[in-house]
This record gives structure tokens, sequence and C-alpha cells, in this order.
């Protein structure tokens, strides 16, 4: 087994708006995006008479230029036939209706995504920010913060304009005739609620959305619709499952670089969350927040957005160790969880 990840496309340089045919009819698309994680890769997948398209992008105003551009250029004035998104992030499912709509092309995703998305974009109770806020703050996250929250308001719809108000349901391991070969979906639980990747066996290639990345771990996190749970363990189980594919899988990340190495990023990403666990254990000398265990994990200044997808992050790794009799977590007078050790 290869011990290391390489990087067959190591030396193309690829620009917003521009796209590589990473295997036979497979194009590998990049698009911008307005934050750290500067920007998404996109996956336009030839069909006979249009194309499939897998991910969307951040619905922005160079986003939609882009596209445009695509149109015409180098999707030769085809139309898009279907649109599929692995899951209900405004990154991915950002510029779907949008897509969809203009080529009157189906949808496809799964239930928990397309509820997911739906839930976020109307702030429903426990997808809204009041219940966020009530999340967070039973962790630790000072008032002062919290009140910041409240003032950003709804932020998934700054990246989600319009979602479709029907869809395909896409289930774990069904199989999904695209670009003329077979592709299997694979569920993936932890980062969002039922995100699928796709895989074909003819193409040798895992589209993975962003449960297998090269250079980052994918954010795991635990939040205010099931404060309880422990989501690192079916994250962890998600992983395993990439394990069965073939080693010189092509991997075809959201983010950087498309890579082959599933089994050593596999390998290294369990690595990772031990060695976090393993620092939250040492780190508990007297019962804790989760926010003031933050720095433990991530050991830098955050802005807001950042916080957010840390602390949640942080309670899915606290609640792991609790599951497992690890930790114990006691409710305070001030009503805050705090976790010391069994
Ligand atoms: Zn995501």
């Amino acid at each position: 087994m290869p011990n290391r990840l390489s990087y067959p496309l190591h030396d193309q340089l690829l620009d917003p708006g521009q796209t590589i045919e990473v295997v036979p009819g497979v194009h590998w698309l990049k698009m911008p995006l307005p934050f750290a994680l500067n920007h998404i890769n996109l996956w336009l997948l030839r069909e006979e008479r249009g194309w499939t398209v897998v991910d969307t992008g951040f619905d922005a105003e160079d986003s939609r230029a882009l596209w445009e551009q695509l149109f015409s250029g180098a999707m030769a004035g085809l139309p898009i036939q279907r649109v599929v998104v692995t899951h209900y992030h405004p990154d991915h499912i950002g510029l779907a209706d949008w897509l969809a709509q203009r080529f009157t092309a189906p949808f496809y995703c799964s239930l928990g995504e397309f509820a997911s998305a739906h839930a976020a974009w109307h702030g429903l109770p426990g997808f809204d920010v009041v219940a966020l806020n009530a999340h967070f703050g039973r962790h630790g996250l000072p008032a002062s913060k919290a009140i910041q929250y409240r003032e950003r308001g709804n932020s998934y719809r700054f990246g989600v304009k319009s979602l479709p108000v029907s869809f395909n349901r896409i289930l774990a391991g069904d199989t999904l005739a695209m670009g003329g070969v077979d592709w299997v979906t694979i569920p993936g639980y932890g980062h969002s609620p039922e995100h699928m990747a796709l895989y074909s066996k003819e193409k040798q290639c895992l589209i993975a959305g962003d449960m297998l990345l090269p250079k980052i771990s994918t954010n795991v996190g635990t939040w205010a619709t099931d404060p309880d749970a422990d989501a690192l363990k079916p994250f962890l189980a998600s992983l395993d499952r990439f394990l069965d594919l073939p080693e010189d899988t092509l991997v075809l990340p959201s983010h950087g670089r498309p890579f082959r190495g599933i089994q050593p990023r596999v390998a290294a990403l369990h690595a990772h969350h031990q060695e976090r666990l393993g620092a939250l254990i040492a780190a508990i000398q007297r019962p804790m927040t989760a926010f003031e265990l933050l720095p433990v994990l991530f050991g830098r200044v955050f802005d807001l957005y950042q916080t957010m997808f840390a602390l949640a992050e942080c309670i899915a790794h606290l609640n792991h160790l609790w599951h497992a009799g690890i930790l114990r977590r006691q409710q305070d007078a001030d009503l805050c969880y705090r976790f010391s050790r069994v």
C-alpha cells in the first residue's frame, strides 16, 4: 500500500472559471469562494448531448458570471441535463436552483440534504440563529459573541438565493448513470446530514465532495438540532467506507487538488482525530466548557464564522469522549455544560 498521496495534476494551474479534463469525460471546474477557503471544485460530466453538473458553487455575482462564460465556452453551448449536489452547504448547492431552472434540468440530492437546505434557508426552529446561540451558550460561548451572531441574521441565504422546490432523491448505494457510466453513491455522515460521494469503477474515480480532502481535515460538527450527538463516530465510520475502493482511485475533492492515496489519507485522518481527542483529554484538569477548550484544538484567533465551525467541531470531539465514557458531562447552575475526566 502506498503511504503517501500523489497529485497527478500537480503541474496544472487552474484559475477560477477554468476547466481541465481530469479523466475522459470528467472535467474539473474551479469556482471562487468569498471566504478563507478560497475555491471550490465542481465537476462537469460530458453526456452525449449535454452535461451533468456535480455541485454548483456559492451564489455570488462572480460565480454566475463565470458560469455564463462556461455555457458558451468550455461547455460548447450544450445544455445542463442534470444537477447533482453532494450536500447542502452553500458552496455546493448555492447555484443549483439557478442552473436547474435555466436549463429545466432535474435536481438530485439526498433527502437529508434537501430537507436541511430548506430548513436552514427558512431558519426553522433548531436551524435558526436563536437555537445556535442557545446551543453554543450552553457550551460556554460568551454572550457578547452570541449577540454578534444574532445581528448576522440568516447567513445561509447569503450564498443560496433560492432552492429547488422538488428533487430526485438519492439513496445510499444507488447507481446513477452519468456521463455514459455508472456512479455508485457512498453516504457520509458527521459533516452534513446525508452527504453523498459518487464512485465510478469505469472512470476509476471518486467525486468525494467534502468527505475526503487532501490537505485540510473536513469539519465535523455537533449543531443545535442534535446537540447531544457524537458526530465524530459516524464520520470516522464513513471514512472507512472509502477503504474498500481500489488504491489507484483518483479522488476528486471539493477543495484542493485531485489525488491518489485513499488508504493513507483515511489513516492520516483517523490519526489526526485520535491525536485531537488525546489532546483534549490531556488538557482537562478540571471541569471545562467546549469554549474554554477551543485553543487546544485550534490554537489561533478566529473570526465569527470560523468560531462557529470550530466550536461545533470541539463539541463533536467532547461528545465523542462523553459517549465513550471517557469524559463525564455536568450542567452547572449557569446552565453551561462542563466536561471532566471520569
Ligand atoms: Zn461542506
